[in-house]
């Protein structure tokens, strides 16, 4: 990492380029001891002043032009060569600029930019010869101040210093000058770090794994003890014990003197899970994630550039914690798609961690019960990944009992509620057992689809298989390739006249619950109610402590939550999540339906779920509810072989959007005919979809129009979409939609 020449290779950050601007500049003598790769500089570009980052040292082809680095802008390195390179591969593989990825990798540390320059001011003299000098300063009381409120709390700044002393900063200065205190620069970690040694916590090892537990530590361990890349499903019914399993593998990267981190999904990073972290690694643990506060954020980050915290617990953008060595990468409940990062850079965290492992040999945990069909192929035979399997739960408890109830047999009957009789009753059971209920209902703005209340029919494209979502134009549309049919009055398979769009709200649920149970204790966690701060915490608290005996909620409610008396789940409708118009609708249904049921019986009651729907038919009910994976995943499998869907083929969206609907349309038909003929020429199997309107068609007045793209290869999508973007970028300059770009998308709303 030492500096070869004297000219620096720096790529400027110039926020509104796709595309890396890497430039020479000379660098100064008093820099040539402290530059090296990583380190973040300040650069004349055309008249302004930028951020730059250090790539690499070598000679520029001609000397004409060379400018001068004009100052650092910390005082070591941001990013190590590792991660220069992971920024590189993500600029390729997310077609983002690799100052982009670069800043998305340090943000933590750019969120702290002016606070750590603070000067802290200390004695500079043994405290007998500062208390001489303060005895013979009778005449310079002020400074004398300063003096003894120096000795008595080194290290406040100099405005805090003066503030003491009641005197001015110029006091403080002039003391400094005259060599009786010094002003030393400390970074903000080493202010409050609280480190106090590595630590292991007692009652380590006090539990006995099981054998399943047992035969996927000794392989874990093994593959760290290899130092290679490997990576392992861990693929472990809900209640089976993965936890103990990532933390014992934890302790063995520790021992192997490496890092780990373990990413869990936003909504799974609870105060629980932290006390589990930090009972066990005591102080060598981090919590990264983006709501921490900036200097917060920063110490953890320091705590982990520094070798400090080994153990990193966080969310998704923890998967770029500067670990110097890094060993182990845990992804909890891998198939989460709030691991994909939806806006600005589209990085999805078990992508990022899989080439972080690879280049630094490390092992990758992926667990879950309910694996993503992408990593669950590749566990399979020949596959890449080693498959870990926890069948059962520990001490063998049984998963609760799911009865599917068919809510076409209550039209039949005239109950035409929001409720089935037969959760009806189970409630009424419940509450006068004195146990709790949780109600979930999953909830999604666009879950705009139509079905026919007496047969279940729900209309999907002929081609993609994805549900037609209801316009307000009345015609049903397909996201995918924009074939639209009207809406039918009549069931085209029933004739019934009960068909109609669909959607009911957690309010709506809540009122209904009201009416009745009178009786009951009802709380509704959902976005609305949890928008203020501790609301979230507030609400959990009053059920956990038994004084709620109902509640009702979205997906918040699905994981995490560790509730001994709940002894019923029930799902309103498990429709809104297998009719959403996406081609990954059965395989969210069938981990949400597997997530919700494992919230079901967890103490010493049994427990007891019931699942509403128009289509109990579906496999991915039946196997939801029978808690067979396998089954699920031998019927989605060929679907999405067929149809050309992920994991058997890429998918990459191109989003535009725009004010003027028509000015976007057209924009929409001209990037469709551009990209027909980049994939023609370069002769690609890669097919090109719509355009057609997104399922969200219109936020904050911008109009949203999508183009989908499938083929075989993700390389090849992405050189196809790469071209595309320069063509419109630098030919196309009267272009007028906003363009993003999402390989792999996890969702399209
Ligand atoms: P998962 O993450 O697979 O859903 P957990 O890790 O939450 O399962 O484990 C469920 C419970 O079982 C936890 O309370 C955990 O402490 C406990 N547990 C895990 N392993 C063992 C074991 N070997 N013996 C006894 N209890 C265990
Ligand atoms: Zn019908
Ligand atoms: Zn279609």
């Amino acid at each position: 990492m030492v500096k070869t020449g004297l000219y620096a290779e720096i790529i400027v950050d110039l926020a509104v380029r796709k595309t890396d601007h890497v430039f020479h500049y000379a660098v100064p003598q008093e820099f040539e001891d402290v530059l090296q790769i990583g380190s973040r500089v300040l650069v004349p570009f055309r008249e302004r002043q930028l951020a730059g980052y250090v790539v690499g040292f070598g000679l520029p082809e001609s000397q004409v032009h060379i400018r001068e680095i004009a100052g650092i802008l910390d005082e070591e390195p941001v990013f190590s060569l590792e991660l220069l390179e992971l920024a590189r591969w993500m600029s390729e593989s997310y077609l983002c600029s690799t100052a982009e990825a670069l800043q998305r990798i340090i943000s933590p540390r750019l969120q702290v930019k002016s606070g750590r320059e603070v000067r802290r001011i200390i004695p500079a003299l043994a405290g007998e010869e500062l208390e001489q000098i303060v005895a013979s300063m009778s005449r310079a009381p002020r400074q004398a101040a300063v003096l003894r409120a120096a000795m008595a709390s080194p290290g406040l700044s100099v405005k805090e210093l003066a503030a003491t002393a009641e005197t001015t900063s110029k006091t403080v200065k002039l003391l400094v000058d005259k060599g009786y205190l010094a002003a030393v620069k400390k970074t903000a970690s080493q202010d409050t770090s609280g480190y106090d040694g590595p630590q292991f916590a007692a009652g380590y090892g006090a539990l006995q794994l099981n054998a399943d537990q047992t035969t996927a530590l000794e392989q874990i361990e093994a593959a760290l003890k290899n130092g290679k890349f490997n990576t392992f499903l861990l693929h472990g019914v809900t209640g089976s014990g993965k936890t103990e399993v990532y933390l014992r593998a934890i302790a063995a990267a520790l021992q192997e003197g490496r890092q780990a981190v373990a990413l869990v999904p936003e909504i799974a990073l609870t105060p629980q899970m932290i006390e589990l972290f930090q009972a066990r690694f005591g102080s060598l643990v981090a919590v990264l994630h983006s709501g921490l506060a900036g200097t917060a954020r920063y110490q953890a980050w320091r705590r982990v550039k520094s070798g400090e915290a080994p153990v990193v617990l966080g969310t998704r953008s923890a998967v770029f914690a500067p670990m110097p060595r890094p060993g182990l990468f845990i992804i909890d409940e891998e198939h989460e798609s709030t691991y994909k990062q939806d806006d600005h850079l589209r990085y999805h965290a078990r992508e990022v961690a899989l080439k972080r492992a690879q280049q630094s040999g490390s092992v990758v945990i992926l667990g879950s019960a309910t694996p993503s069909l992408e990593s669950y192929l590749r566990a399979g035979k020949g596959g890449l990944y080693h498959l870990l399997e926890l069948p059962a739960r520990i001490g063998n408890h049984p998963l609760p009992p799911v009865q599917v109830v068919d809510m076409r047999e209550e039209i039949r009957r005239g109950n035409r509620g929001i409720f089935s009789l037969s959760l009806i009753e189970a409630i009424s059971r419940r509450l006068e057992r004195h146990e709790q209920v949780i109600l979930f209902l999953n909830r999604r703005g666009y879950a705009n689809f139509v079905v026919c209340r007496e047969c279940g029919l729900v209309l999907k494209c002929p081609s993609c298989d994805i549900s037609l979502t209801y316009h307000l134009d009345g015609r049903l549309r397909c996201h995918y390739c924009n074939y639209s049919i009207t809406l039918p009055t009549l069931c085209p398979k029933c004739s019934s006249k009960n068909i109609r769009h669909f959607g009911v709200g957690t309010q709506k649920v809540e009122e209904e619950a009201r009416r009745l149970f009178p009786q009951a204790k009802i709380l509704r966690m959902d976005s609305d109610t949890t928008s203020r701060r501790g609301s979230h915490e507030r609400i959990i608290n009053s059920f956990r402590d038994g004084h709620t005996d109902i509640l009702i909620g979205t997906q918040m409610i699905a994981k995490g939550l560790d509730l001994p008396k709940v002894t019923l789940v029930g799902v309103i409708n498990a429709d809104t999540t297998l009719h959403m118009p996406d081609f990954r609708a059965a395989e969210r249904t069938f981990q949400l339906l597997t997530q919700v049921a494992g919230r079901a019986g967890r103490g010493s009651l049994a427990g007891e779920v019931q699942v509403q729907t128009y289509t109990p038919e579906h496999y991915s009910i039946i196997a939801a509810a029978a808690h067979d994976y396998e089954s699920f995943y031998r019927s989605e499998a060929p679907v999405r072989r067929a149809l050309g869907y992920p994991p058997f083929n890429h998918l990459a969206r191109l989003l535009l959007t725009y004010a003027d609907e028509e000015i976007l349309t057209k924009g929409a038909l001209l990037a469709k005919e551009l990209l027909e003929k980049i994939v023609t020429s370069c002769n690609h199997p890669i097919e090109v979809l719509g355009p057609a309107p997104a399922p969200l068609s219109r936020i904050k007045g911008q109009f949203r129009w999508q183009l989908v793209l499938k083929g075989p290869h993700r390389n090849t999508l992405k050189d196809v979409l790469k071209e595309s973007l320069i063509i419109l970028d630098k030919e196309r300059p009267a272009f007028k939609p906003s363009v993003h770009v999402d390989i792999n998308p996890q969702g399209m709303s």
